[in-house]
């Protein structure tokens, strides 16, 4: 399809700034069927510019500007001012944030499905982060393809319950995707959290947690105020946990670092920030790092960390499996982190898979 029969039907879309209920089928040029040939087409092709679903002009999650562009959530990895955006309302308000006013953009409600040319599209909850999506895409040749983007199976205070979506071919994220990546129960890691804040208080130390700004840092503070914490955390912290409040979630109170610390006080910093504010780290102190990739050896060392603890905003290699067969999908395209560990599993398992792609890529927001 030419670029052009591309633009006219994503821009007629993109620009009514709404979901529609309904467009018209004479659009039709985005979503004309791959397998019309007969030949086997990958329902996804990864490109250069990210993936992009094959015979449309859309793209997946695109980290260059592309003309027409799903956005699974505003982690800086998986954004870009693309000429038109699909995304829910909460994606969009935090691109905004991030990026600035974006071109064109077009926000979708969950459980809600549209027409875009040929195709049905739908986004369901992803459970990663505020606003998070997946996409679920009926082809004109009725077949339905689920792009997960990043997907985390556990219920979180500050997110939107992940749903299973159901389909034939399923483009599964593996950030986690190998086996020794089992994460325990949630409120058990939030447990240890709020016990390592309250035994380093009476320590007389201040107790200083590392996640990133946006998802991982509201999930504790929620967790921390919730337990009676006064939280002090930084700058960039503050801004999202202010977008997130304007979106309707209560974070809880937090009070914007000035360079000092009060007393009682628990810290919450972006790792790359607290490694370069040295002159502003209260004495004495302990910190621990929250990420999934803390179920790895080292990882609070690697951190400059004391501890480490498996908050993850992703699934673990267990939970991908099983929203693999929950989906009920024939096929599935895993991409990201360990793809090809993920996609052998699954075979293992008697369901037909395979790697999107070979680069491996550790995922900064684990
Ligand atoms: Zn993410």
């Amino acid at each position: 399809m030419s670029r052009r029969a591309a633009d006219r039907t994503g821009r007629g879309l993109v620009d009514e700034r709404r979901a529609p209920d309904v467009l018209p089928r004479s659009r039709a040029g985005l979503g004309g069927s791959p397998l019309e040939s007969g030949a086997y087409v990958m329902p996804v092709e990864l490109r250069r510019g990210g993936l992009h679903l094959s015979g449309t002009a859309l793209w997946l999650d695109a980290h260059r500007k592309a003309p027409l562009a799903f956005v699974s959530h505003a982690h800086s990895d998986h954004i870009a001012r693309h000429e038109r955006v699909i995304a829910t309302r909460a994606t969009l308000r935090l691109m905004t944030h991030r990026l600035g006013a974006l071109p064109s953009s077009l926000p979708v409600p969950y459980n809600r499905p549209f027409e875009l040319g040929a195709l049905c599209l739908e986004l369901l909850p992803a459970g990663h982060i505020l606003g998070s999506a997946q996409l679920r895409v009926i082809r004109s040749d009725g077949k339905r393809v689920t792009y997960t983007g990043d997907l985390n199976l556990e219920s979180s205070q500050t997110a939107e319950s992940a749903q299973v979506a159901e389909c034939d071919t399923l483009v599964l994220e593996s950030t986690f995707g190998h086996p020794r990546y089992r994460f325990p129960p949630k409120s058990e890691v939030l447990g240890a959290i709020e016990a390592f804040a309250r035994t380093t208080l009476e320590r007389g130390a201040t107790p200083v947690f590392l996640g990133y700004s946006l998802g991982k840092s509201q999930e504790v503070i929620r967790a921390l105020t919730s337990g009676g914490h006064c939280v002090v955390a930084h700058a960039s912290v503050c801004a999202v946990a202010e977008v997130y409040r304007s979106l309707g979630v209560e974070v809880g109170a937090v009070r914007r670092f000035d360079g000092t610390w009060l007393p009682g006080e628990v810290g919450v910093f972006p790792p790359h920030v607290w490694k370069f504010e040295r002159l502003l780290r209260p004495w004495p102190r302990r910190t621990a790092v929250l990420t999934g990739w803390a179920v790895d050896p080292g990882t609070a060392r690697r951190y400059g960390a004391d501890e480490a603890f498996p908050l993850s905003d992703h699934a673990d290699f267990e939970g991908l499996l099983s929203y693999a067969r929950a989906t009920g999908a024939s096929e599935v395209l895993t991409h990201h982190g360990f793809a090809e560990e993920l996609a052998g599993a699954l075979r293992d398992r008697g369901i037909e898979a395979r790697p999107l792609g070979t680069v491996r890529q550790l995922d900064l927001f684990g």
